[in-house]
């Protein structure tokens, strides 16, 4: 079946009570035991698992090419959950640009967690290589990177942790299964925060993970980890990131369309120093994005040659592009990253990052250049 079949028709088979053709939303925190003990439908107590939350696994594990997957209450539950499950004393391996929560979170608990980590430029394998420790037990790559759109070789990736014994870990937030599947190209595990273009509408929050072939264990025990420290996603969010992932393929076509256009344009314009955008022959990473991806995605940054009041000034202009944080919504966003990344920023004073929407890419465009014009 093709992905956009798939995703229509993943986890939405009528209910079988009822016949009702959109799923029901179980709100239920507890479930009725059988006279002996057991529990007839294996289920129990929310926190542990619900049939809303099941539905949503079983729709985006198909989607994403995995065997498991796993819904938590956010993208930042979800890794957490990935990590504590590390042997204590393991070394985690992130890219310089790994999105800032999980930036803060390794420097703020790793210690306290026994893990140690190191940050490397994983668009590049020499310098990945020479990063590793004996102790590596996780490579844990973004692709494209929040917010600099910056491009790893998730196949070469695969192969060098796999060499070292250690799992490979894609954050595939901004791609989405639908225009890429990590775990087809050699990759373990799979995250997502599916509060993005998942649920789609700025209106739920949530995270996942999905594991492939052979991780059995580690998703089992990351399972029980979800319920023993309360990650879970509550039955409502579960519900709405079901139905986000019938119309994501169509989303998705829409948004890199519309990327695309404001990409171009902001390249051609002389206020414009730099555009980061996979899509573009000129981005870096553009052979291997075209080579693993089947569509460059939503995401748009670009540094203005003006520097970070530039920036700020034109942000500050536009009209369409709603100031504020988080992506993969209807509306188009704009933010400056660093005012966001709290007092140590990483990305440059100078950088906007778009989330680009679901509107005519003329308007889109429009809104920009006049900005620009200031
Ligand atoms: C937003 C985001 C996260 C964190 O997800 P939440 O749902 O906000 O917890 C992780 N990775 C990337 C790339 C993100 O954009």
């Amino acid at each position: 079946m093709r992905m956009e079949t798939l995703a229509v028709h993943a986890g939405a088979t009528p209910d079988a009570e009822t016949g009702a053709v959109v799923p029901p939303l179980h709100l239920a925190t507890t479930f009725e035991h059988a006279p002996d003990g057991s529990l007839p439908h294996g289920l129990i107590y929310q926190r542990t698992d619900h049939p809303t939350q099941q539905r949503f696994e079983q729709a985006l594990a198909a989607l994403e090419g995995g065997v498991r997957a796993l819904y938590f209450g956010s993208g930042m539950a979800a890794g957490s959950a990935l990590l504590q499950c590390l042997p204590p004393g393991s070394h985690v391996l992130f890219p310089h640009d790994v999105y800032h929560g999980f930036r803060h979170l390794a420097l703020e608990y790793f210690a306290r967690w026994n893990l140690r980590c190191d940050f490397a430029d994983l668009s590049d394998i020499p310098s990945t290589h020479a990063a590793l420790t004996p102790l590596t037990r996780l490579i844990w790559a973004e692709t494209p990177s929040n917010p600099l759109l910056q491009i790893s070789d998730i196949a070469a990736l695969a192969e060098l942790a796999h060499a070292r014994g250690a799992r490979l870990l894609v954050d595939n937030t901004f791609a989405s299964p639908v225009l890429q599947q990590p775990l087809t190209l050699g990759a373990d595990v799979v995250l997502q925060s599916v509060t993005k273009y998942i649920g789609g509408h700025s209106d739920t929050m949530g995270g996942a993970l999905v594991f492939g072939a052979g991780l059995d264990a580690l998703a089992e025990q990351v399972f029980r980890t979800r319920a023993a420290v309360g990650l879970h996603g509550a039955p409502l969010g579960a519900w709405l990131a079901l139905r986000g992932l019938h119309s994501l393929p169509a989303r998705m076509d829409w948004h890199c369309r519309n990327a695309f256009a404001v990409a171009q344009a902001l390249g051609a314009h002389p206020a414009v120093a730099r555009v980061h955008y996979p899509g573009l022959p000129t981005h870096p990473g553009h052979a291997v994005a075209a080579r693993q991806m089947r569509d460059f995605g939503g995401m748009v940054s670009f540094e203005l040659a003006g520097g970070r009041e530039a920036a700020l000034a034109c942000a500050a202009r536009l009209k369409l592009f709603i100031n504020a944080t988080s992506l993969g919504g209807c509306e188009s966003l704009v933010e400056h990253r660093a005012s966001t990344e709290g007092p140590t920023p990483t990305s440059p004073q100078s950088l906007l990052r778009l989330s680009v929407g679901l509107e005519h890419p003329d308007d889109l465009v429009g809104d920009l250049m006049q900005a620009l014009a200031g």
